[in-house]
């Protein structure tokens, strides 16, 4: 949280109570959280927010680079590496819905060579890739093992 203060006040952008408890919230949080459940978290603290409250605080935060959007559920994380300009692999683990931040720098790079090589103009770029944490794989054993999941 002090990087993040520090950042704020290098960039002489406004880090406002409210986005700084959002940030708390979100960074507190092992998984990915959804806007509209930060609104929830938010009450106690803010009575008065409202869902766009929250998303002026979360376009803040992005912007800043301490979160992440992750687009497939439609939630977010704090971001691992705050401070420094990244590419994004990010790993999902569709059970506990931990959602785990990769450099993955030669990975990126092999996919930016693939886009300049396309002549696309990347708007926003990341990779998510949905599965079973360590833990949860684990836990249930070779994935596709079973066929009785569920019933
Ligand atoms: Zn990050
Ligand atoms: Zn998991």
């Amino acid at each position: 949280m002090s990087r993040a203060d520090k950042l704020c006040a290098e960039r002489g952008v406004r880090f406002t109570p409210l986005r700084r408890q959002v940030l708390a919230l979100i960074w507190e949080n092992h998984e990915a959280v959804k806007a509209y459940d930060l609104l929830e978290l938010l009450k106690p603290f803010d009575p008065s927010a409202k869902p766009a409250t929250v998303y002026r605080a979360l376009d803040f935060l992005m912007e800043q680079g301490f979160i992440h959007r992750v687009e497939s559920l439609n939630a977010f994380i704090g971001c691992s590496d705050v401070g420094r300009q990244h590419e994004l692999l990010l790993l999902i683990c569709d059970r506990c819905h931990t959602v785990e931040e990769r450099a993955a720098s030669s990975v990126m790079a092999a996919v930016a060579a693939e886009i300049v090589s396309a002549g696309f103009q990347v708007r926003y770029k990341a990779l998510e890739i949905h599965g079973l944490c360590t833990s949860c794989a684990s836990r249930q054993g070779p994935a596709g093992a079973s066929g009785s999941e569920g019933s």
